[in-house]
């Protein structure tokens, strides 16, 4: 299917992401449906793709903004997400992003730490602002995914820890310019086991409970995102379970009364649509394998080579019979290889590949290393 969409871009040069914008609009109207059956809030998390033409499709479906620093709070307002449907979380936001922030009247900062409070207090005290903060609180629940993106451990560095709360909440007295509007979660991304969302809506239950013990209660829950994407299997399961996926948090998550439920879905809304296109430059072989020698690296596609990321890689020209091959890029890195002992047809020099489902994380983590030219990007109608 991708090879005929392909046609038209015989002549760019390699490598490029390819984006199936009617992937990505069905994928979207999916995941928007099942999200309003309970009336809840999705944000788009900005650094899983900054790219225009996606930020568009996310707009024009009422979705908010998930950001991370102050340059996609700026990318946000820049495309056109109104300030109150933008958040913003990051265990390490600067004086310059947080103002950025405060002048920009965002919707809510997802604090990750008291210290981090203070300092909002402060900034936001001199421009006699008050900020909307949530709480994000580290609910130390396992993700069963790969170690560096488990984000919801009390070993990681990410959120609030409960044994924190307690001392925390007296100073929220002392800081009259920070309004404390809800709770923020987030445990991992790529996570395909759906207990860890169960288990993330028992641990809200419960803080919940906690703070309305202590006499509080929140307008507004935010559970974050995480959302896995099927990388095996790209074109039979091409869209996440976005109706098992919300169906649980409807199902087990205690809402209160006219409370807002928000989301922030990365990986999921655009993973699919992602495709990075790559020439063939050489056959080798080695000591125990073939070598398949890509023009595209881990310059382009980082997460193969940052934690072992699995992308189906297809020989779009060749039609001989399968053999088998370590798929590689061009970087002076050993751990510069997309797929290791995979069968492909017998691939020669100039045969096109496509590595699937690369939307999510890709384009936005290219690097320059090697002085790489920046990998341009092409739409799909
Ligand atoms: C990265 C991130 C997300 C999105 O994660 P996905 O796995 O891409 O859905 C959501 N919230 C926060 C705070 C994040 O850092």
């Amino acid at each position: 299917m991708l090879k005929q969409k392909l046609d038209q871009f015989a002549q760019h040069p390699t490598p490029f992401y390819l984006y199936d914008l009617g992937l990505l609009r069905t994928t979207l109207d999916t995941a928007k449906a099942e999200a309003t059956k309970y009336g809840y809030q999705v944000h788009y998390a900005l650094k899983a793709n900054a790219n225009a033409p996606i930020l568009q499709e996310m707009l024009a479906r009422g979705f908010g903004a998930d950001c991370v620093s102050g340059n996609e709070v700026k990318r946000a307002l820049e495309a056109g997400f109104p300030a109150d449907h933008i958040v913003f979380a990051g265990v390490g936001k600067s004086d310059l992003e947080i103002n950025l922030a405060l002048d920009a009247d965002i919707f809510c900062f997802n604090c990750e730490s008291v210290q981090e409070i203070e300092v909002i207090q402060e900034l936001a005290a001199a421009k006699g602002k008050t900020a909307q903060v949530a709480l994000r609180i580290n609910p130390n629940v396992d993700a069963y995914t790969h170690k560096y993106i488990t984000t919801g451990l009390e070993e990681n560095k990410f959120g609030i820890n409960t044994w924190e709360l307690e001392s925390l909440l007296p100073q929220f007295s002392q800081w009259p310019n920070v309004k404390l509007i809800g709770l923020h979660f987030h445990i991992g991304s790529q996570i395909t086991d759906l207990r860890a969302f169960e288990n993330l809506c028992g641990r809200v239950n419960e803080i919940q409970n906690w703070f309305e013990a202590q006499g509080l209660s929140f307008p507004h829950l935010n559970v974050g995102g995480g959302l896995g994407v099927d990388y095996h299997h790209p074109e039979e399961k091409p869209i996440a379970d976005f109706a098992a996926y919300f169906a649980i948090f409807n199902n087990l998550l205690d809402k209160r009364e006219g409370q807002q439920v928000h989301f922030e879905l990365g990986r999921a809304l655009v993973a699919p649509s992602g495709n990075l296109i790559s020439k063939v430059l050489y056959l080798k072989h080695g000591q125990k394998t073939n070598f398949v020698i890509l023009d595209a690296g881990m310059t382009e596609l980082m997460r193969p080579a940052l934690y072992q990321a699995y992308h189906k890689v297809e020989n779009l020209t060749s039609e001989l019979p399968a053999m088998h091959y370590d798929v590689v890029g061009p970087i002076c890195e050993s751990s510069d290889c997309f797929s290791k002992g995979i069968e492909l047809p017998e691939t020669k020099r100039g045969d096109l590949v496509a590595i699937r489902t690369a939307g999510a994380y890709g384009e936005v983590m290219a690097s320059g290393y090697n002085l790489r030219d920046r990998v341009q990007a092409f739409y799909l109608n």
